[in-house]
């Protein structure tokens, strides 16, 4: 999937995704609250653009939709303080963080890692980028997830644990920032199972309407 940063065509290879960001969501999956952003990775490779397919995967059973707000890493470099992040943002847009709950439930339990769960072919479908400038309120943003025209969650940003600026900070400790990166910033609540055949759709006021078919 081509992504376009500043007039570039660029081929994300890695998407940063954040687990555990919204405590109503942290709840219902019957988790404790964490203490620093929870930083897992899927590849590039994930990605499915707004309006495809996205396979259904079929090493699991119980295939969960998270709707998301996604950021869009802008340039190379590492952020300094919070502050300095948001000079690190290239664009917006919502996505989905598709994961196998019944895989994922199984790897937590033998303490292993997620990327069987959650990395899978398909995995980050992502809608188009609107561009970012310093007038959007990062904790004032809102979206919805629909699947089948039923409404499912009501996102809104000023719910987070740790804050958009907080989280592109903890990832560049880690990894040195690049033009195309992906942050998949969390979910709320109201995550639950999808079908073959599902119609999901992702919208907010500053971003539009996006829509995947499973299977
Ligand atoms: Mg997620």
């Amino acid at each position: 999937m081509k992504l376009k940063v500043r007039e570039k065509e660029i081929v994300p290879e890695r998407v940063f995704c954040i687990g555990m960001n919204y405590a109503e969501h942290v709840k219902e999956l019957g988790n404790a609250l964490p203490e620093s952003p929870v930083i897992f990775m899927k590849p590039g490779s994930c990605l499915v653009p707004a309006g495809e397919k996205v396979p259904f995967p079929s090493h699991g059973e119980d295939l969960h939709y998270e709707a998301e707000l996604v950021v869009l890493i802008g340039r190379e470099g590492r952020p300094q303080s919070e502050g300095e992040a948001m000079d690190f943002i290239g664009g917006l847009s919502l996505g989905l963080d598709l994961t196998l709950r019944d895989v994922q439930r199984g790897l937590r339990k033998k303490g292993h890692p997620w990327e069987v769960a959650k990395a899978f072919d398909g995995s980050a479908p992502v809608g188009s980028f609107i561009p970012f400038d310093n007038s959007i309120d990062l904790a004032g943003l809102t979206f919805r997830c629909l699947v089948n025209g039923e409404l499912r969650q009501e996102g809104k940003t000023a719910d987070m644990i740790f804050p958009v600026e907080r989280l592109i900070y903890e990832i560049g400790k880690v990894w040195l920032l690049k033009e195309g990166d992906l942050i998949y910033t969390g979910t709320p609540c109201g995550v639950a199972s999808l079908n073959e055949g599902d119609v999901i759709n992702v919208e907010g006021e500053m971003f539009g309407a996006f829509s995947w078919t499973m299977g």
